[in-house]
């Protein structure tokens, strides 16, 4: 019990403006919840994305179970008030906010693994770095992505692509089932045996549009040795590293994930690398680096070291030196020490290794990135797809992008020293990358979500939108899970 029955006083005044009796809500939840002029509300307003901060949702409740989530659904409907589901706060869109309610499952975060089965129940708001910790102890493991705090319930309704993708799949390729409760109320057990049209669009058709997830059940793997490797080169040969590497992925085993950066790192200039995580031991992976090697040449430093997986996966989070605890957010959690960042994105995909020329104007994108906004961080990164990723039906799962040879993941982000111009420079230069470089056949990724996409719904989704709509009209038949990139209904007549 957090208190929530006692909240009713702040937003007293507001309560009786809007007509909104969230004094009700409040007493009604065994969680809390929070509203303007309360000491938690402008941590709780909070997304990770802090160009998002200026977002103030007119209540945030902190779940403490799928009744509470069933309660905030049902106080919603019942009062026309909008709302968005939160699980870790990532989206790149902002779409975890709201002018209404947003429904805050960040507490149901309980990780339980049955080591005989090889499965967790895993609660939505579980962080990544706390899964990872929790299947690490039965040395076991389950593919995700390298942002610690990023939610689950976000990652593997979107697919989640990380580093041991191309060995084990994607994350939404290991959720066996999930909890749900329905726009309607229900909460309903998903799974290949019930509401199996459900299951198959949570596994890829993106967070928040078709009920409100309140766990998964995820298979896990048995936990490979691990080696992780980083190579730098000269920036002078970007445009044939990321073609060698691009031939070289594309025919490596399943073992080999690895992804390749082209970044600027502003005033400290340009920056080409190739990363990676092998499933084997680091005299293996100097094997498949020497193959690589035939393709891209040999590069000008270089890092190998083999490593368990939390270990491994600290690094690929940026938080090597850390303990779990303090893998999180400072003054979201105890002993958390990680901070907010500002960003933009696109995403693209790479649908058949290029040749020098296209990926010379991929070199040339981060050259006038450096050029027209000195001062901000920013670039591509191309992550290897195939292996256990396009082993699977485009159609198996909501996740379409199956025949990929990389994603592209392009972003600048700023920070509070940078000044609105130079922040309107990164914004110019990734509408022209989108407009100029990226080919839009080759779809986006819904984990990127990214506003200023126009034909979004077909980038996401391509062939299964359809499917998708049809889901959503079976789910959420009056559009209650809704955002500007929600998958529409089917269209009428
Ligand atoms: C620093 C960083 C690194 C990242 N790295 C990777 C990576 O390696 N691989 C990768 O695949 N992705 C990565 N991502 C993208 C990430 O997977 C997506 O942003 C993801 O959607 C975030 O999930 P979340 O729960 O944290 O976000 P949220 O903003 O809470 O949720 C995302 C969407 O899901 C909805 N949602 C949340 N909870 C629920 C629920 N319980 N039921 C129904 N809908 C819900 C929200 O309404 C929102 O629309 C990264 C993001 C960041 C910021």
């Amino acid at each position: 019990m957090l208190g929530g029955r006692g909240a009713l006083a702040a937003g007293a005044a507001s309560e009786r403006e809007t007509g909104v009796p969230w004094g009700r809500l409040a007493a009604g939840l065994d969680g809390r919840l929070i509203r303007p002029g309360q000491a938690r509300y402008p941590q709780a307003a909070l997304l990770y994305n802090s160009r998002f901060a200026s977002l103030r949702p007119a209540a945030v409740a902190v779940c403490r179970g799928s009744d509470d989530v069933a309660r905030c659904l049902e106080f919603t409907r019942a009062h026309r008030v909008p709302f968005a589901m939160r699980s870790g706060g990532h989206s790149y869109g902002g779409y975890s906010s709201s002018p209404g309610l947003v429904v805050d499952v960040s507490a149901l975060a309980t990780v339980e693994v049955d080591p005989r089965r090889r499965t967790a129940k895993v609660g939505a708001g579980a962080q990544l770095i706390d899964l990872y910790d929790a299947v690490a102890r039965h040395g076991l493991v389950v593919p995700g992505g390298t942002c610690p705090t990023v939610g689950v319930a976000g990652l593997a309704q979107g697919g989640g692509v990380g580093v041991l993708a191309r060995r084990y799949g994607l994350t939404c390729d290991h959720v066996i089932a999930a909890r749900a409760v329905t726009a309607a109320g229900d909460q309903i057990a998903v799974g290949p045996d019930a509401h199996a049209d459900l299951w198959w669009a949570l596994r890829g058709g993106g967070g928040g549009n078709f009920a409100a997830v309140t766990s998964f059940r995820l298979s896990l793997e048995p936990a490979p040795p691990l080696a992780l490797f980083s190579l730098q080169y000269p920036w002078a040969r970007a445009a044939a590293v990321l073609e060698g590497w691009q031939q070289w992925i594309a025919t490596e085993p399943d073992e080999t994930w690895s992804n390749c950066q082209l970044f600027s790192e502003g005033t400290a200039g340009l920056l080409v690398q190739v990363n990676g995580v092998y499933c084997g031991t680091p005299a293996e992976l100097g094997r498949r680096l020497a193959r690589l090697s035939r393709y891209v040449g040999p590069p000008g430093s270089s890092f190998v070291a083999g490593d368990d997986y939390l270990e491994a996966m600290k690094v690929e989070a940026g938080c090597a030196s850390l303990t779990v605890a303090a893998c999180h957010t400072a003054g979201e959690w105890p002993g958390g020490t990680l901070g907010h960042a500002a960003y933009a994105a696109k995403s693209s995909y790479v649908g058949a290794p290029e040749d020098l020329g296209r990926t010379a104007q991929w070199a040339a994108a981060v050259e006038r990135l450096a050029r027209d906004a000195p001062y901000l961080g920013g670039g591509l990164a191309f992550d290897g797809y195939g292996g256990a990723v396009n082993r699977v039906a485009s159609d198996a799962t909501a996740f379409v992008h199956r025949d990929k040879v990389a994603g592209v993941q392009a972003t600048y982000s700023w920070g509070s020293g940078s000044s609105p111009g130079e922040v309107a420079a990164g914004a110019r230069w990734l509408r022209w990358l989108g407009a100029e470089v990226i080919d839009p056949a080759e779809g986006a990724y819904v984990n990127y979500i990214d506003p200023t996409l126009t034909d979004w719904a077909r980038a996401y989704y391509g062939a299964n939108l359809a499917r998708l709509s049809r889901v959503k009209a079976r789910y959420d038949p009056t559009d209650r899970f809704r955002f500007a990139q929600s998958i529409p209904l089917p269209a009428r007549g």
